[in-house]
């Protein structure tokens, strides 16, 4: 199936809670999932209340939940799944730290762009460089050790300058080092659990793809 392009608000809807999808607007009072927190559709303000859960579908909401926050479609979030699986350690753990590894979700944390939205376009777009070379694929793997940067030309797009002048005021993450006037950032090791703000239970997706 092909990767999700509608709107953003209906998928945080859908799973009750914020993905942020959106950048900054997820911050603001004009957050769809304040003011109108239940699913979307004609049955969305009561049908919630009325089903009953199985376990079947926790899995499947937490598996969609995790895919649609990090943007991958169906085949690349169980392509992502099916290599961590050969890896040693826990399978969900190593899932989680595969999709903040990828080049579009680094280049988001890093603060270049407002969402995975964003910066997915900025690296497509050939805006941004590893290791000093220019790079377009956004699943690409960042390793411990790269330097990732905005090309030079590339930091007057209004977005990028934008999201760089926040980037002074913001709290970088523990495995990642910004240099905000350079915009270059470095992946100081591997994150682990601990590290990444992502609220899901990953053992749940584990479950589903083991059936
Ligand atoms: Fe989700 Fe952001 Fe839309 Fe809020 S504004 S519903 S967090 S995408």
């Amino acid at each position: 199936m092909a990767r999700y392009t509608g709107p953003a608000c209906k998928l945080c809807r859908r799973e009750g809670e914020k993905l942020f999808l959106k950048g900054t607007r997820c911050l603001t009072e004009k957050c769809a999932i304040d003011r109108r927190a239940y699913p979307p559709g004609q049955h969305g303000a009561g049908g919630a209340r009325r089903r009953k859960t199985s376990e079947y579908q926790r899995q499947l909401r937490e598996k969609q939940k995790v895919k649609r926050m990090y943007g991958l479609s169906e085949s690349q979030f169980r392509q992502t799944f099916e290599r961590v699986r050969r890896l040693p350690g826990l399978t969900g753990t190593n899932l989680l730290v595969a999709l903040e590894l990828r080049l579009d979700n680094i280049v988001h944390r890093m603060g270049f762009a407002p969402s995975r939205r964003s910066a997915r376009q900025l690296v497509t777009h050939r805006h941004v460089e590893v290791n000093g070379k220019r790079v377009d694929i956004p699943s690409y793997r960042v390793r411990s050790g790269d330097e990732i940067r905005v090309r030079e030309k590339s930091r007057e797009i209004t977005a990028v300058r934008a999201s760089l002048e926040g980037l002074s005021r913001a709290t970088p993450m523990s495995w990642i080092s910004v240099d905000s006037e350079q915009a270059s950032g470095k992946v100081t090791e591997v994150p682990t659990r601990d590290t990444i703000p992502v609220n899901a239970q990953e053992q749940l997706i584990v479950e589903l793809y083991s059936k």
